[in-house]
């Protein structure tokens, strides 16, 4: 019988809303102790050339080594990072742990240019351009090692403090990519006048682009559109051929996706490259 209660009593505990509260306060702590006991890990998705088919850089993507739940992925966690304030320290710690990995690939001969994320909420800091310029230095890195995602809503907080924190990564030599284009709200205007290198498709319009025709001509025409105004173009989400053949027709100068490669731990994106380098320069 007290077994019994115990186990209906935890089964309705776990269903109502105090139960997630609890929940929510304690993967906050498992949170703060996360940055301090390095649980979060860098997996690595490599960046192919449309043109030469060589891997031009890899995007940085976290992932939460959590000691009881196992990998977890910037979805289960994101969100609380950004309630909980503590988008600052993820940031720099992706920052830190992405150009130390960068530093041993130039040791073992590779050029890679790695491409950190960064959140509308890490890009309010004005001191960024200075913090991520003394991190290169520090690491003998150049500023060709680095890349920044940033996405449309970080473009819509402050147009102007988005413009001067740009223009200063920028100047030291720092490309700038426009990640989820076209899920954004912002329309085209801002492409005028933003100094931006890259605009990163969404992986919604690269899906439906082999069984849809009017998909694959907004695809077409968006690199079109890039070029026309000197930016380069990144396919996200390409998991076939028939998108990648199809990319390479409508000049995409770069491509990422499931079909070259997920994004994979370092070790396993050491072997993913040595095997490539070794066969034919397709996927
Ligand atoms: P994102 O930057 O747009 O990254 C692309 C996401 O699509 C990644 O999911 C990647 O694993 C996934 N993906 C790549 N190729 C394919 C494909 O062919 N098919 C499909 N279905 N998916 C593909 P992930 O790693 O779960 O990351 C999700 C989002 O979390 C990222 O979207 C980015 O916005 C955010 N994120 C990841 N790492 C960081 C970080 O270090 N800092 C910040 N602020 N955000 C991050
Ligand atoms: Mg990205
Ligand atoms: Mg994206
Ligand atoms: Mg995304």
């Amino acid at each position: 019988y007290k077994a019994k209660a115990t186990h209906s009593g935890h089964h309705v505990y776990r269903n109502t809303d105090n139960r997630h509260g609890d929940a929510r306060l304690r993967t906050l702590q498992e949170l703060r102790l996360a940055l301090t006991r390095d649980q979060l890990v860098l997996h690595y998705q490599p960046k192919i050339c449309l043109k030469t088919g060589f891997v031009a850089g890899v995007e940085a993507l976290v992932r939460w080594n959590h000691p009881e739940r196992g990998l977890l992925f910037p979805d289960q966690f994101l969100t609380l990072v950004e309630e909980a304030g503590l988008m600052h320290a993820l940031t720099q710690e992706v920052l830190r742990k992405a150009l130390d990995q960068s530093v041993l690939w130039s040791a073992q001969g590779r050029t890679l240019t790695v491409a950190v994320n960064l959140s509308a909420s890490s890009l309010i800091d004005s001191d960024l351009p200075e913090r991520v310029g003394t991190m290169l230095s520090a690491r003998g890195l150049p500023p060709t090692a680095l890349m920044l995602e940033i996405t449309e809503d970080f473009l819509m907080v402050d147009r102007d403090r988005a413009r001067d924190i740009l223009t200063r990564l920028r100047a030291s030599g720092i490309k700038i990519s426009v990640d989820d284009f076209g899920t954004g709200y912002s329309s085209l205007a801002y492409l005028r006048d933003l100094p931006i290198d890259e605009l990163k498709l969404d992986q919604s319009f690269v899906f439906p682009m082999a069984d849809d025709a009017r998909a694959a001509a907004l695809v077409a025409s968006t690199i079109d559109l890039a070029h026309g105004l000197g930016l380069k173009m990144v396919a996200e989400g390409v998991e076939n051929s028939v998108a990648y053949d199809e990319l390479v027709r409508y000049g995409c100068d770069f491509a990422q996706g499931y079909f070259m490669s997920r994004p994979i731990s370092a070790e396993a994106l050491d072997e993913w490259l040595t095997a490539r380098q070794s066969a034919a320069a397709r996927p």
